[in-house]
């Protein structure tokens, strides 16, 4: 039997930091989220503030304020065995308070300028470093933990840097191996500021490793905050009332980095360690759209290769958190995690004092996630695209602010893609070995690339696979250095002329040429804006299809001249693969202006590249719904989700969806089915096979809607 966290989960985490901890119903609270169909309960034993307070009676650890003699585990534990729940411990794992930071202040981490990371004047929290002392001071509280109580689980929260740390163990540590100084600057072109950038992440790496060995049992999980991959933390403060307003997060760090860089966290080691895949999404705070969250969890599917991910939904509208979000925002954020095969867990904050509407809706959608259950684990999504995400680059170039960002590119090609509900998995360097699941490959300004790497995306164009590129794609090795002939300038039938075109406003425009393979929705003559950079090519084997005319001199001034410099190209492998390249980021083009012509160039080039359509694909669909389409394995059985959350609010939370109507589900080439039906609506769906094509009715979308095909014999 497979380990109880592989199955759906609906998790609450009983946050006690704030509450009455002295009268806290802790029983009512369990019971209510029983009720609610919450089946995994995240029980808080040592929190962040104060930092390292205990919730239990511990013999190591200073006990929360207020609470006397109680045990909130050991209740927590009570109540939720009576329920048939599942309890994970949570542990803060380094916030030290006041005590502790005055006998140890050499424990701390610290920012480069040498402060400490702590959450107050007052240090009631300060971060604990792990290359100090505090290290074994909380394997011993760990072990405590683990004696004492029958957990299902440990989730270390925050297992991180939350600075840079440069205190005297990390110093000392970073001399030890390189011989070097730890550098206290940001210089992204720096060998040894590349040195320190991974060796922070091993360092991280290295004690969640340590951390996961201290309780790992057959019956017992582990798994560690998962920073939200996606997204930087954004340094300027945000208005309220002519109130200036910090977030917390940019201030404890110091920096403005990508989050994961920022925790020090490279996700793909610690979903390897993990048993379970965890992302802790934000809207607010990084100013990214709700549909991130799918991307986010696209990329958890790869890195997890098929492990249970758990999803902190409660970030999305800091700081008021769940207090009063509407229905609508409520609804489409659990489909959104649902459709992309994570499980939610939502945080209760303030445990006795919460918004209770609101949590009355988490347990409605809970409950309905409870009845679909069976359709929502154990499977593997329908292969298609892929898109390509590539952590040295960002990790390289993202940050210097020298250049369009991968991350941009990355997103705004997922967009489209996602606008267009063509089916795409987010994939790593670390999957180019499994590139022939997919019909087309996208290299979203993935400029970093190794020379494995490139040579797994050249082999998989001559053995005939689509790929679609973009601006600096491979232009580099993993490491951001350019040497002659690594790149992937031969596949997609250009030479780079090593420079790049610049203009100096967004006045500039290409125009479509005769005759090209794109397709009917790109006429000739047509112009489409490029926004003023892209990388100067020469062509080669491939065909041109947009030329650049050089830019206005001044804004709604006469447009520049008509030039031989191509922007977009397409070329024919010899092994009968297909590639486009855009030498613009169109990617960054279309996430920042969001014009029409650059969407339908990607959807068009990515259905070029692949020769055709996906095999599951939707008629009819307005560009707020994004589908996603799953085998069940072993099942005979295809599951497609439609979620109406392609839309565009960061800050306010999404109360208004427009009903979709009149869509239309097809599924290609796999004869009759035996049944069509929406767990969600609970109806049976009217269809029909035309051409070997099963067309499906969806019934009117409000937040989103489940398809169930079911065949009698596997599908192949
Ligand atoms: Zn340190």
């Amino acid at each position: 039997m497979n380990p109880w966290w592989e199955r759906p989960l609906r998790g609450v985490t009983l946050e006690f930091p704030a509450s009455d901890v002295g009268s806290i119903d802790v029983r009512g609270i369990v019971d209510e989220a029983h009720r609610g169909g919450v089946n995994t309960l995240c029980v808080f034993c040592i929190g962040y503030y104060p930092g390292g307070t205990a919730f239990y009676q511990s013999r190591l650890a200073p006990h929360y304020p207020g609470l006397g003699k109680r045990d909130l585990v050991a209740e927590t534990l009570e109540a939720a065995e009576r329920n048939g729940q599942r309890v994970v411990a949570y542990v803060g794992t380094i916030w030290g308070g006041r005590e502790m930071y005055l006998a140890h202040p050499d424990w701390a981490q610290r920012h480069a300028d040498g402060t400490v990371t702590s959450w107050d004047a007052g240090y009631n929290s300060v971060a604990m470093c792990p290359n100090s002392p505090y290290r074994e001071y909380l394997a011993s509280v760990v072990e405590e933990i683990r004696e004492s109580y029958p957990l299902g689980g440990f989730y270390f929260d925050e297992a991180s840097f939350q600075s840079w740390c440069s205190c005297s163990y990390c110093r000392e540590k970073f001399f030890a191996e390189f011989h070097q100084e730890l550098p206290l600057v940001e210089e992204w072109s720096d060998p040894v500021f590349q040195r320190f950038i991974a060796w922070r992440y091993q360092q991280i790496t290295d004690w969640r490793r340590s951390l996961n060995l201290l309780v790992k049992r057959e019956d017992r999980c582990a798994f560690f905050q998962g920073a939200y991959p996606f997204s930087n933390l954004v340094s300027k403060p945000f208005n309220v009332s002519g109130f200036e307003y910090e977030y917390w997060y940019p201030d404890r760090f110091a920096v403005d980095w990508y989050v994961p860089l920022a925790h020090a966290a490279y996700l793909p080691d610690s979903a390897e360690i993990g048993d379970v895949v965890h992302f802790e999404p934000y809207r607010h705070m990084v100013n990214d759209p709700i549909w991130v969250y799918g991307l986010a969890l696209r990329y958890g599917q790869s890195i997890g290769r098929g492990k249970q991910m758990l999803v902190l939904n409660m970030m999305a509208q800091t700081p008021f958190d769940q207090y009063g979000l509407p229905e609508g925002e409520i609804r489409l954020s659990i489909a959104e995690i649902l459709a992309n095969s994570g499980s939610p867990l939502f945080a209760r904050y303030y445990p006795d004092r919460v918004d209770q509407e609101a949590w009355e809706q988490v347990y409605t959608c809970f409950r309905e996630a409870r009845e679909m259950e069976t359709y929502l684990s154990e499977r593997e999504s329908v292969k298609y695209a892929a898109l390509l995400f590539s952590q040295s680059s960002v990790d390289r170039f993202d940050h210097s602010g020298e250049k369009p960002s991968h991350l941009g590119c990355l997103k705004g090609f997922a967009k489209g893609l996602l606008q267009e509900q063509i089916l795409f998995d987010v994939i790593t360097e670390a999957e180019l070995d499994r590139l022939w699941q997919y019909r087309v490959l996208v290299v979203p300004n993935a400029s970093c690339l190794s020379g494995e790497a490139k040579r797994a995306i050249r082999e998989y164009v001559s053995s005939g696979g689509g790929v679609v590129a973009s601006y600096e794609a491979g232009m580099y090795d993993e490491r951001g250095w350019r040497s002659e002939g690594d790149d992937l300038g031969g596949m997609l039938g250009v030479a780079y002329r090593g420079e790049r075109c610049e203009f100096g406003g967004f006045d500039v425009y290409m125009r479509v040429c005769e005759g090209h393979p794109l397709g009917m929705r790109l006429p000739a003559g047509k112009l489409v804006p490029t926004g003023g950079i892209q990388v100067e090519v020469v062509p080669g084997s491939a065909k041109v299809v947009a030329t650049l005319l050089g830019g206005a001199a001044v804004h709604y001034g006469p447009l520049g001249e008509e030039s031989v410099q191509p922007s977009v190209l397409v070329n024919e492998a010899e092994g009968g693969g297909r590639v486009v390249y855009f030498a613009m980021p169109i990617g960054n083009r279309y996430l920042e202006f969001g014009v029409g012509a650059h969407r339908e160039m990607i959807a068009m080039a990515v259905r070029w590249a692949a020769k055709g359509e996906a095999g599951v694909r939707v008629l009819g669909a307005p560009g707020t719904l994004a589908l996603t389409a799953y085998e069940q394995v072993g099942g005979g059985r295809l599951v497609a989700h439609l979620v109406n959350s392609v839309r565009d609010e960061t800050v306010s939370p999404i109360e208004e969806i427009a009903e979709s109507r009149g869509v239309e589900l097809v599924v290609e080439g796999r004869g009759q089915p035996r049944r069509v039906y929406s767990p969600k609506s609970k109806q049976e769906l009217e269809w029909k096979v035309e051409a070997g094509e099963l067309v499906i009715g969806v019934p009117p979308i409000w937040d989103s809607e489940v398809i169930l095909v079911e065949y009698s014999s596997v599908p192949v």
